[in-house]
């Protein structure tokens, strides 16, 4: 009896080893289909001159009450215009709310629905700290352009531009049409740009492909274990919802408190609500997202990663202590604002706080709202939601034609690299053009270090000459190959 328990536990422990290596196996490193594509002659100088001249314009999105820097803009559009005559001899561009603008190239099948490309134009306003070159100098040294919106997003703007004037100098006409779209006011939220762009192909009946924006990059050693090399598509985007915690009670003097002021039942609501995270974990994006880069990383992590059946719990407990990891995974909770008390020895009698809630695809506002309320479990403390907020994007589908020419146009001009799908934290104009197609991914094909998410909204904002080059090649690829049959989202 006991030698046959022995035996059989045995034999478990043989089987579920075998499944876990099996498993583990089967996620080895995968081999590219895709042979690189002969590279494609572009005129980098140009195109450096181009951009660099682009950076002068400050384009800034400031919001609040201060005017849209008007004359940048029209400064910016005359040099665009200049820039590419052949885009504007034969593409048809249209200006929505004065400063975004939306360019239509038709396709020679009028039959297949269109494409979209999308960049903005605006720029997040250049703060204190030190920049080796000025922000709006538009200087290239030593091959590389330096300047606040070299990445984000002018960057992929000319990019679109150079590649789209390259196919029509060799006379090229797309099987499929191509729209172009570059919002203004995209660090808003898209407010007068992408939303009335979006709505106003839509009262058109204009039904897309599928959207191609910014949002991922290619990226290296921006995972921790591993140094690896991988181009992240955003195929959804979080939302964002801010509630406001309110504890109101008798003033009076501070010589004979009760046990807790205002400010102590409000200090207990925040601690609840931080050693309690609206519960989160690893869901499709995510696993998509870990499967992809399993190959890249470690036998042991890819042991654990090829078996979330067994290993689950660890490797969501693993990603909650990297905040970006985590991120990925729950609704996040920051309480970024605190205030309540006004003189030493007077009893609070308000106190409030102020918490932003990044909502992952699958919570809304509502269910953040019923977690707060169940979390703090504290009649004192009211709950109420600031006006504006934007919930989760829907998540686009992997397995269509769309998302097979974005990842094959990424394999052909950047070979070996692979292409991992997740999940947007920050938002990008495309948000708004769902309505026309469930298509809508996020890549700027550019390559960066650790050290982008510090350069980008931050100081020395640059890049290399060679990238813009191979950002051209990307756009032209892509283009070039968004008319074949296999490429549609099936239905067109
Ligand atoms: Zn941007």
């Amino acid at each position: 009896m006991g030698k046959r328990l022995i035996a059989g536990g045995l034999a478990a422990v043989v089987i579920v080893l075998a499944i876990i290596v099996l498993r583990t196996l089967s996620l080895a490193p995968q081999q590219q289909s895709l042979e690189a594509i002969p590279e494609r002659d572009v005129d980098v100088d140009a195109a450096a001159a181009n951009l660099a001249r682009g950076l002068t314009f400050e384009t800034i999105a400031f919001g609040g009450d201060r005017p849209v820097p008007a004359e940048e803009f029209f400064a910016l559009h005359e040099h665009l215009v200049a820039s590419y005559p052949r885009v504007h001899a034969t593409l048809t561009r249209e200006v929505v709310s004065s400063y975004s603008l939306l360019y239509h190239w038709p396709g020679r099948d009028a039959a297949k629905k269109p494409g979209l490309l999308m960049a903005h134009q605006d720029v997040v306003p250049v703060d204190a700290g030190e920049w080796q070159h000025p922000p709006f100098g538009g200087e290239i040294v030593d091959g590389v352009l330096w300047g606040r919106g070299a990445i984000d997003d002018k960057g992929s703007l000319y990019a679109i531009l150079e590649a789209v004037e390259l196919l029509l100098a060799e006379g090229f006409v797309p099987e499929r049409g191509l729209y172009l779209f570059f919002g203004h006011d995209e660090e808003l939220g898209g407010p007068d740009g992408a939303i009335p762009g979006a709505d106003l192909l839509a009262a058109r009946g204009v039904e897309l492909a599928w959207v191609l924006d910014e949002g991922g990059f290619i990226v290296s050693g921006m995972l921790p274990g591993s140094d690896a090399t991988i181009a992240l598509v955003g195929i959804a985007e979080k939302g964002s919802v801010t509630y406001q915690l309110t504890v109101d009670m008798q003033g009076g003097h501070s010589s004979m408190p009760p046990r807790h002021t205002a400010i102590g039942i409000l200090a207990e609501a925040i601690t609840r609500l931080e050693q309690n995270p609206v519960p989160g974990g690893i869901d499709a994006v995510n696993e998509e997202f870990l499967e992809a880069l399993a190959p890249q990383l470690p036998f042991t992590v890819r042991a654990a990663l090829a078996n979330l059946w067994l290993f689950r719990p660890l490797v969501e407990a693993a990603l909650s202590g990297s905040p970006p990891m985590d991120a990925m995974q729950r609704t996040t909770t920051a309480v970024t604002v605190v205030d309540g008390g006004v003189k030493a020895n007077v009893l609070p009698s308000h106190a409030e706080a102020i918490v932003n809630f990044r909502i992952k695809p699958g919570d809304t506002a509502v269910t953040i709202r019923e977690h707060i309320v169940r979390t703090i479990n504290d009649e004192r403390v009211a709950v109420s939601k600031s006006d504006w907020h934007r919930e989760a994007s829907p998540v686009s589908p992997t397995d269509g034609a769309a998302f097979a020419l974005v990842r094959n146009t990424i394999g052909e001009v950047f070979p070996g690299i692979p292409v991992v799908p997740y999940t947007v934290i920050g938002g990008t104009d495309s948000r708004s053009f769902y309505p026309l197609t469930p298509n809508v991914f996020r890549f700027a094909p550019f390559r960066y270090g650790p050290d982008a998410s510090s350069i980008i909204h931050g100081t020395n904002e640059r890049m290399e000459v060679a990238q813009l080059a191979d950002a051209v090649r990307f756009y032209v690829r892509l283009i070039e190959s968004s008319g074949r049959p296999d490429s549609g989202p099936g239905d067109d």
